[in-house]
């Protein structure tokens, strides 16, 4: 029997629900949470995404602010401009949107954001408390979602085999980090695999859970995934589709025709783990606003 869709855009639908929920409790308080996105360039893909990031924070009640800023912004004016938002009392989160352009440094930018305010979750300190299990951080928006989405599916992890395609600081580490840690949640057994690994098909072959995140489409084969294993797909590719109006479509890391054919539950792309990710954006944004509430 082929496997089950797990139905990513459901369970972040809910998820949107229950923040919009939270806003509204927040509103006789006079709090209104807000999110401040910053997008450098004009990147086609990165303007796509932070339009649906601002349009379901809209959505949910929340104050959404967009910063557009040049290609050639410096170091300082990107700098001063977050320098701004931190001192911002009615933004209580903030994004900038990756990748920035080559005379931006990255990881300086994802620093100089106040840990309270950074609601992508991949500033230091908030990597260090997702690592040792500290609950009072943010944790990066598209792994929190993947286990969020397993659990509210029923999937069990204690004691699983949960193997983690990719190693990336944004997906594949901090996936890793989450199965890891002893919670009800969590519990797993974790390997992890990347573009140096020897032979994956031995490692994905054990996974109760297989989370492939590694931008390869069609990377996870039928006879890579064990009988009846749970298979999330955060990978997402645009491959040529003649059929399409836009001349492309979008695909993910697994084979998902014949993967199907020997899971018991696996995601599809897109409709899985990308709805998931926005809604765990509103989820963190919610949290730091209610945070600065207390
Ligand atoms: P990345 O390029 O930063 O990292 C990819 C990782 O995969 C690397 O660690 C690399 O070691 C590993 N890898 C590459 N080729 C491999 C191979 N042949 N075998 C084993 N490992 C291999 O990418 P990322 O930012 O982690 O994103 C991964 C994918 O997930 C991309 O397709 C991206 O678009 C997608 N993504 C989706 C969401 C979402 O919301 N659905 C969010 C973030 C990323």
């Amino acid at each position: 029997m082929p496997a089950e869709l797990l139905d990513g855009k459901a369970i972040a639908r809910n998820i949107r629900d229950e923040v919009a929920a939270g806003v509204a409790k927040l509103a006789p308080r006079g709090i209104r949470p807000g999110l401040a996105v910053v997008l450098v360039g004009d990147d086609p893909a990165s303007a796509v995404y932070v339009k649906a990031k601002g349009k379901a924070c809209e959505e949910a009640g929340m104050h959404s602010v967009t910063i557009r800023l040049p290609v050639d912004t410096s170091q300082g004016e990107l700098d001063r401009q977050i320098d701004s938002l931190n001192a911002d009392p009615a933004i209580h989160g903030i994004l900038v949107q990756m990748p920035l352009p080559r005379q931006i440094a990255a990881d300086s930018v994802i620093r100089r954001i106040k840990p309270e305010k950074d609601v992508d979750g991949f500033h230091p300190v908030n990597v260090g408390k997702m690592l040792i299990g500290d609950s009072d951080g943010f944790v990066p928006c598209t792994p929190a979602g993947i286990q969020v989405m397993l659990q509210r599916s029923g999937v069990r992890t204690a004691g699983k085999e949960c193997v983690v395609v990719g190693r990336s600081n944004i997906v594949g580490k901090p996936m890793v980090a989450l199965m890891l840690q002893n919670a009800p949640d969590a519990n797993c057994t974790v390997t992890v695999c990347h573009s140096a690994t020897a032979d994956m098909a031995e490692h994905t072959r054990r996974a109760d859970i297989l989370i492939a995140a590694a931008g390869k489409t069609g990377l996870i084969k039928r006879d890579m995934v064990k009988p009846g294993a749970v298979v999330i797909d955060v990978g997402i590719s645009r491959v040529e589709d003649a059929s399409s109006p836009s001349g492309y479509k979008l695909a993910g890391d697994v084979a998902f025709d014949e993967v199907r054919e020997v899971a018991s539950l696996i995601t599809p792309v897109p409709g899985g783990v990308g709805p998931m990710t926005i809604a765990m954006l509103l989820s963190n944004t919610l949290r730091a606003a209610e945070r600065g509430a207390w």
